[in-house]
């Protein structure tokens, strides 16, 4: 299972007797995820026995795909989702990189739309094996 440590959207969590304080940190702006990434936590600690459980949202410094572990990438590609790669560019321009196909490894991809099964991640189209994917953006 994909862990939000995996992503690293959990940033950090504090214990105080039967309290709990997390924080976490979106990966996107208004990604829809993260009300159930929020409602999951709360509902897992409460079953885990805490009295008074509290989520924060941190958005600075904002999340970027660097925080991803190397083992949350591999589940996300084990799930037919390509992981992010390469780095944020340093300048102002956005550099296209080639994404990977999760299902046959070719590079020879393209971009079907912007927002796929949620708006962090566009979906894609392998021109090898013709197999559409999720990528998960780098941002
Ligand atoms: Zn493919």
């Amino acid at each position: 299972m994909l862990t939000i440590a995996d992503l690293g959207v959990l940033r950090d969590v504090r214990v105080d007797g039967d309290a709990v304080t997390v924080t976490i940190t979106p990966t996107y702006s208004g990604c829809p995820a993260m009300d159930t990434i929020r409602d999951d936590v709360v509902l897992a600690l409460t079953e885990a026995g805490f009295a008074d459980v509290e989520v924060r949202t941190v958005l600075a410094p904002a999340w970027t795909t660097d925080w991803m572990s190397a083992e949350g990438k591999r589940k996300l590609t084990d799930f037919g989702i390509a992981p992010p790669t390469g780095h944020r560019p340093a300048g102002p321009i956005p550099v296209a990189l080639a994404v990977r196909c999760p299902h046959c490894g070719s590079l020879n991809t393209r971009e079907i739309s912007r927002f796929g099964s949620t708006s962090c991640k566009a979906l894609y189209e392998c021109r090898a094996c013709l197999e559409p994917f999720d990528h998960f953006k780098v941002h």
